[in-house]
């Protein structure tokens, strides 16, 4: 699988983007820096964004994807997520206030978005790929991701503080090629990061034993450092030892 970084941090600045990330040019993981970062054709290309959850740095570049493709025309856009999540979007996103409800745009019959509602650790088909979300821990519904191409798989964490079911996911995935995982604040951030659902590299590197001694050189990609924690977080990182991590940086492409 082609892996794009479009957006990979906890905020924005010119030197920092939400998160985002392009599979194979056509498929999204969230929605935090879609349009700021591909032109107008590659953003034609992505066929479906698959949503973490709802929170705005995922979910906000929706708005301008929706309204782009609408005048582009070609294949709805599929928005993928658990109910709960698409529930937020059509509620609080897509609701005829804060942005039209493109799933009714052009006309009912011609939708620009399909909202597309994933079971909980159920797989399904999504534009080709196999997608389970597994529950994990965040302020709100949120769900890590697994994605398959058929010989391939990714997990994406989206943001999660400390969870079990997600590495009971991973110990059963053969193919699985990496984990895109989060971590948001500094150490001494710990009750900070524990009340909004997030990792510290202390509470990370605890969390990263439970991958086992079959997965421990797994892949880890890191993403959602917060921007003003960025120097800290990263220096605190670098002694989680003997751990296949790597922080990943805007415009990163791996073949997963
Ligand atoms: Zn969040
Ligand atoms: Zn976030």
């Amino acid at each position: 699988m082609d892996f794009k970084v479009l957006g990979c941090h906890g905020g924005e600045s010119p030197k920092h983007q939400c998160p985002a990330f392009l599979l194979d040019n056509r498929i999204c993981l969230d929605a935090g820096s879609i349009t700021n970062v591909l032109t107008l054709k590659q953003q034609q290309k992505i066929e479906a964004v698959i949503v973490s959850h709802g929170h705005m740095d995922h979910v906000r570049d929706l708005a301008m994807l929706a309204d782009t493709r609408t005048q582009q025309g070609g294949p709805p856009l599929v928005v993928a997520s658990t109910p709960g999540t698409i529930a937020v979007l059509k509620k609080h996103f897509f609701n005829d206030k804060l942005w039209p409800d493109f799933s009714r745009i052009p006309d009912p019959t011609q939708r620009t978005i399909i909202f597309q509602p994933l079971k909980p650790e159920v797989t399904s088909d999504v534009c080709g790929y196999k997608v389970t979300p597994v529950p994990v821990d965040h302020t709100v519904e949120a769900a890590a991701m697994l994605v398959s191409d058929g010989s391939t798989t990714v997990a994406y964490s989206g943001d999660t503080g400390p969870t079990d079911k997600l590495w009971e996911h991973l110990h059963g995935i053969d193919n699985l090629s990496a984990l895109i995982m989060e971590v948001a604040f500094p150490n001494e951030r710990a009750k900070l990061a524990t009340v909004s659902g997030h990792h510290t590299p202390d509470s990370l590197a605890k969390e990263l034993k439970k991958l086992g001694v079959k997965k421990r050189d797994l892949p880890v990609l890191l993403f959602h450092i917060k921007p003003v924690f960025q120097r800290v977080v990263e220096k605190e990182l670098a002694r989680i030892k003997a751990r296949n991590n790597t922080i990943l940086q805007l415009d990163d492409e791996y073949v997963l």
